[in-house]
Order: structure tokens, then C-alpha cells, then sequence
């Protein structure tokens, strides 16, 4: 693995996080200063297909990636666009397919909400 590899999987494991590939870019560019949007998007091909990453594709937003491998769902707040993982796939799958008739194979679930932050900032926060 190359120097400038390893370098974008420490981000993206330092980070743990959801990023773009514009994202990782700015990060990757404080230690190298000419790598290009299409080096990163080459690398995070084959760390995808590699399966060191996973590539989260949310409607409406742009891909992130992350190395959080296990199975869980995705909140995205609508205002600031900050992306959590969200831990609770198992029980919900559970539910989803209590109420079909048929096999579910998979779930893909993306929740809409407003971040505790920018509900602060709103002024609308609930005590
Ligand atoms: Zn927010
Ligand atoms: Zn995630």
C-alpha cells in the first residue's frame, strides 16, 4: 500500500465518520498538497471494492464513505447535512418484516431529522 493509501485510511478511521470524497481531499492535501479528486476517487474504488470501506449512497446528498462495516442505518440532519450512523437495524429489520408477507432481504434505512445543534441555533430546543 502506498504512503498516500495509508494516509486516506487513517483519515478515514481517525475521523469516524461519514465523508465525501471532496472531504477526504481537503484532508489528504495537508500532507499531500498536489494529490486530485481523482486519485482519492481511484482509491476509494479499491478500498471499496476491497472492502476496507463502504460506500453510503443517501438520497439527495452526495456518496459518503466510512469504516463502519457493520450493518446500520443513517440520520441525516436536513439542516446542516451531518450524517450519524444509527444503531438499531436489528430490531427494526425485526419489525419490517413482521409486517410483510414475503422474505425481507435487506434493509437500506435513511432517517430525515434536525441535529440537537442546529435545533440550538434554531432557538427551538426542548427543555
Ligand atoms: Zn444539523
Ligand atoms: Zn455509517
Amino acid at each position: 500500500m502506498s504512503v498516500l493509501q495509508t494516509s486516506m485510511l487513517a483519515i478515514l478511521k481517525e475521523n469516524r465518520g461519514h465523508f465525501t470524497a471532496g472531504q477526504i481531499l481537503t484532508l489528504l492535501r495537508k500532507t499531500f498538497p498536489t494529490a486530485s479528486l481523482a486519485t482519492v476517487y481511484r482509491n476509494l474504488d479499491i478500498f471499496t471494492r476491497e472492502g476496507k470501506i463502504r460506500r453510503v449512497a443517501l438520497a439527495d446528498s452526495p456518496k459518503y464513505y466510512e469504516m463502519n462495516l457493520a450493518p446500520h442505518g443513517h440520520a441525516v440532519c436536513l439542516h446542516c447535512g451531518q450524517v450519524v450512523d444509527l444503531m438499531a437495524p436489528e430490531e427494526l429489520s425485526g419489525l419490517i418484516a413482521g409486517s410483510l408477507q414475503g422474505k425481507l432481504l435487506s434493509t437500506d434505512l435513511t432517517v430525515h431529522y434536525i441535529c440537537k445543534r442546529c435545533l440550538k441555533k434554531m432557538g427551538g430546543e426542548q427543555h
